[in-house]
C-alpha cells in the first residue's frame, strides 16, 4: 500500500502514504486531521489568494500593498542580528524600469538558493521606506517555471504540523495527477444545483484550487464564488438533513399515550389561568394543544424574551397532561429556579395535583422517587436530578426543559428517555437569531412569544464608570429608602483565579458596608442550597430589601417588586448574559432602573456595553452579540454543540441555511427518490459519527 512505482495512478482513493514525502508520521497527522486519501485532501481549501497575473513596474509604484515583480535579484546578504532566532537578509531587486530594496526575517538560506541573474517573480508587500519604497518577505519563484505566476494563487492553512509549503506541494502532486471534476462523486441531485445556480461539486473543488485565469481574486478571498457556495449548500443541507433525520428517528411510531382536549379542558385552563393571557401566550397555547393532540410526539423548541411568561405556557400544557392522567416532568439548571417553578407550580396547582420538587438537595427524595414511579406523583419539578439512574415515572406525558440553552442536547435526551416518547417542550429565555436557531435547533418546531405582558414599563439603563461608584451607592440606598427592592450583582470568578476572587471578596465586602442599614441578603456559588432557598424564599417575599449575588441569579428569577439593579464589573459579563441580568427588574409594572458600573473599557467591552445600554430588545441584543463575537461563542461550545462547518458561515450564509433547511423537508417527504439515495445513505453515515454532537444515537 505505502510507496508508489513511477507506473502506478493516483486514485481519489489512494492512501495519503502514496504521495512522494508523506511517511508514517505524517500519514498519521493528516488523518488525525481527517484526511485519508487524496480525494479527501481535496476538501483541504485554500485560505486565501493572491493576485499575480498583473506584474507591476518597480519605476511605477505608487501605492503600498501587494505587488508582483518579475527580475534579477543582487545583492543578497545576510544581516547580522543579535535576536537569537531571528534572520534578514537583503537584496536588490532590478527590472527594466529600475530597482527595489527586499528584506526577508526568518529566510537565512535564501542567498544559497537565487541563482544571481536569472529571472525571478517576486510577490509582496511593498512598503514606504524613507523616499522611496521596499519590498518585504516577498515570495520568490522562476519565472517560466512556477505555475504560482501569472496566476490567482491559493495559499493553504496548515495541517497538523504539515507547513502550508509542504500542504501545498501535497496538494499539487494530487490535482496534478487527478481532476476532481472527474475524480469527486456529485451526491447532490441535480435538479437542486440548478435550482440554486450552483455548479457541481468537482467543478466547484478545481475552481478553488486551481481558480481559472478569469476569476476575480476579491470574490475568492470573500468566500463568495458560486463554487465557495456550492461547498457552503452542501453543509448546511446535510446539518438540515441529520437533523431532520433525527426528527423522523423520534417520530417515527405515534406514541403510546392520549390526551383528552376537550372543552372541559379549555375551561379548565381559563379557571386556572391567573391573568389574562397575551395574544402570543393564547396562540402558543394552541400550538402545543395541537401538538399533543396530534398521534405523533411534540418536539417543540419555545423561545421567549426573559418575562415574556413562558412559565405559564408551560403550566397549561402539564394541566393537559395530569387533566388526561399522565405525568409531567419540568426541568430547570439550578436549584434555585427549579425552587421557584416548584412554588409557582404548586400555588397554582397544588389543589389538584400532587406536585413534587426533586433536587440533589431535597429532604426524602427515596420516598418521593418511589411515588413518582408509582404514579402518585403527578409532577415533578426538579435539576439535572430528575434525569438521574433511579428517578422513573410510571406514565411520563410530557417533558419541559426550562432554559434549554443552559443544558446539552444529551441531557434533553435523558429526560425524554424516562417515559416512551414523551412529548417534549424546551424554552429558551435567550432569544438567538434565527439562523443560529435553525442551526441548532433544527430538529425542532418553534413557538414565539413575541409579546410581553401589558404594562411594562422598560427598564432604563446608565453606564456609569467606576469612579463613580459612591455616587451610586448614595443613589442606591435612597432607592432602598423610598420603598424600591434591588439586585446587586457581582461577576462569579473561578477559584483558580485568587487575585481576582480576592478582590471580588473585597468588593463585597465595601458594599455589605454601604448597605448595612439595610442588611442586605448574601447569595454565592458557596452558599448551601438550603440557605440559598430561604434567602430566596426572604427576598421574594419582600423581607430584604437588597440581595448581593453572583451571577446564580442570572436565569429564570421572578421577583417582580424588584425593580433595581446595580451591575459591578459590567464589563465581565457577555452581552447575553447582561441581558438576562437586567430581565431580573422591572417584571411588574412599575418599571425598573439598572446601573452597570464598569471598569476601563477595551473596543469590544465598549461595543457590548453601548449595544446593553441602548436596547431591551432580546433579539436585538442576541443580533448584535453575533455580530461582536461570532456564531461559534454565541452559545458557548458546550451548551448548544453548535456545528462546527468548512466553509459555511452562520452569519454571512443565514439565507443559505433557510435554503437548506428547506429543501431539506422536502427531501425527507419525498424521500422514495432513487436520486436521493446517494445523499440520505451519505448523511447517514456520518450521523453516526456526529451523533452526539447533534443529539442522536
Ligand atoms: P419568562 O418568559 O422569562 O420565563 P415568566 O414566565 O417568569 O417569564 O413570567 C414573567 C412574569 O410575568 C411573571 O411574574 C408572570 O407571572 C408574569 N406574567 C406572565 N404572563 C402574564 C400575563 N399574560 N399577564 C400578566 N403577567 C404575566
Ligand atoms: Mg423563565
Amino acid at each position: 500500500m505505502s510507496g508508489r512505482s513511477a507506473e502506478s495512478v493516483l486514485t481519489a482513493r489512494s492512501a495519503l502514504s502514496a504521495l512522494r514525502g508523506v511517511g508514517p508520521a505524517r500519514a498519521a497527522g493528516l488523518a488525525a486531521a481527517g484526511y485519508r486519501t487524496a480525494g479527501d485532501l481535496l476538501f483541504h481549501l485554500p485560505q486565501r489568494y493572491e493576485d499575480r497575473r498583473t506584474t507591476s513596474r518597480i519605476a511605477e509604484i505608487a501605492a503600498a500593498g501587494p505587488h508582483t515583480f518579475h527580475g534579477r535579484l543582487r545583492a543578497l546578504t545576510r544581516v547580522r542580528v543579535r535576536r537569537r532566532g531571528f534572520s534578514l537578509v537583503r537584496g536588490r531587486l532590478a527590472d527594466a524600469s529600475g530597482e527595489i530594496p527586499v528584506l526577508w526575517f526568518n529566510r537565512p538560506y535564501l542567498p544559497n538558493q537565487v541563482e544571481e541573474g536569472r529571472e525571478y517573480a517576486l510577490h509582496g508587500a511593498v512598503r514606504a521606506a524613507g523616499a522611496g519604497w521596499e519590498l518585504v518577505n516577498p515570495s520568490v519563484e522562476p519565472v517560466g517555471g512556477a505555475r504560482l505566476s501569472g496566476a490567482v494563487v491559493p495559499f493553504y492553512p496548515p495541517i497538523e504540523g504539515l507547513g502550508p509549503a509542504l500542504v501545498r506541494r501535497l496538494l499539487t502532486e494530487v490535482l496534478d495527477a487527478l481532476d476532481p471534476e472527474a475524480a469527486v462523486p456529485e451526491h447532490l441531485p441535480p435538479e437542486l444545483l440548478e435550482r440554486h445556480g450552483l455548479p457541481r461539486l468537482g467543478a466547484a473543488l478545481a475552481f478553488l484550487h486551481r481558480p481559472p485565469a478569469t476569476a476575480d481574486a476579491g470574490e475568492l478571498n470573500a468566500r463568495a464564488t458560486s463554487a465557495h457556495l456550492r461547498l457552503v449548500y452542501g453543509e448546511l443541507l446535510e446539518l438540515q438533513l441529520q437533523l431532520g433525520r433525527l426528527r423522523g428517528r423520534e417520530r417515527r411510531r405515534p406514541k403510546e399515550h392520549e390526551y383528552r382536549i376537550d372543552d372541559a379542558l379549555r375551561s379548565r385552563l381559563a379557571d386556572l389561568t391567573p391573568f389574562r393571557l397575551t395574544g402570543a401566550q393564547e396562540r402558543v397555547v394552541e400550538e402545543i394543544l395541537e401538538d399533543l393532540d396530534s398521534r405523533l410526539p411534540m418536539l417543540r423548541l419555545l423561545q421567549g424574551d426573559v418575562g415574556s411568561g413562558k412559565t405559564i405556557v408551560a403550566a397549561l400544557a402539564l394541566v393537559a397532561a395530569m387533566e388526561s392522567g399522565l405525568q409531567g416532568a419540568f426541568m430547570a439548571p439550578t436549584e434555585i429556579l427549579a425552587g421557584q417553578h416548584y412554588r409557582g407550580l404548586e400555588r397554582l396547582l397544588g389543589k389538584r395535583y400532587r406536585v413534587a420538587l426533586l433536587t440533589g438537595s431535597v429532604d426524602g427524595a427515596a420516598a418521593l422517587r418511589r411515588d413518582l414511579a408509582r404514579g402518585r406523583v403527578q409532577l415533578a419539578v426538579g435539576t439535572h436530578a430528575l434525569i438521574q439512574e433511579g428517578v422513573s415515572f410510571e406514565r411520563l406525558g410530557l417533558a419541559i426543559v426550562d432554559e434549554q440553552h443552559r443544558f446539552g442536547v444529551a441531557q434533553r435526551r435523558l429526560l425524554q428517555r424516562k417515559g416512551d416518547r414523551p412529548d417534549l417542550l424546551v424554552m429558551t429565555a435567550t432569544p438567538i437569531p434565527r439562523s443560529l436557531t435553525l442551526a441548532v435547533y433544527g430538529d425542532l418546531d418553534f413557538s414565539v412569544l413575541d409579546e410581553l405582558p401589558p404594562g411594562r414599563t422598560p427598564v432604563e439603563t446608565r453606564l456609569e464608570p467606576e469612579g463613580r461608584r459612591e455616587t451610586v451607592y448614595a443613589w442606591l440606598r435612597r432607592r432602598l429608602e423610598a420603598g424600591s427592592q434591588a439586585y446587586v450583582v457581582l461577576p462569579l470568578i473561578e477559584e483558580s483565579d485568587r487575585v481576582r476572587a480576592a478582590s471580588i471578596e473585597e468588593q463585597g465586602e465595601r458594599l455589605r458596608a454601604a448597605l448595612a442599614a439595610f442588611s442586605p441578603a448574601v447569595l454565592h456559588g458557596r452558599t448551601r442550597p438550603e440557605e440559598r432557598e430561604a434567602v430566596m424564599r426572604g427576598f421574594a417575599a419582600g423581607e430584604m430589601k437588597v440581595l448581593i449575588a453572583t451571577t446564580i441569579v442570572e436565569v429564570g428569577l421572578d421577583v417582580p417588586r424588584a425593580d433595581v439593579m446595580v451591575i459591578e464589573s459590567a464589563e465581565r459579563f457577555g452581552l447575553a448574559q447582561l441581558h438576562q441580568l437586567r430581565g431580573r427588574i422591572g417584571r411588574g409594572s412599575a418599571g425598573g432602573t439598572c446601573v452597570a458600573l464598569h471598569g476601563p473599557l477595551g473596543e469590544e467591552a465598549r461595543r457590548r456595553l453601548e449595544v446593553f445600554g441602548g436596547t431591551t430588545d432580546g433579539f436585538e441584543i442576541a443580533e448584535a452579540d453575533l455580530r461582536i463575537r461570532g456564531p461559534g461563542d454565541l452559545l458557548g461550545t458546550r451548551q448548544a454543540g453548535l456545528p462546527v462547518f468548512r466553509v459555511a458561515d452562520l452569519v454571512a450564509h443565514a439565507r443559505w441555511l433557510e435554503r437548506a433547511r428547506a429543501d431539506a423537508r422536502e427531501i425527507l417527504a419525498a424521500r422514495s427518490s432513487p436520486e436521493l439515495a446517494p445523499l440520505l445513505a451519505r448523511v447517514d453515515r456520518r450521523a453516526g459519527s456526529r451523533a452526539e454532537r447533534f443529539g442522536g444515537g
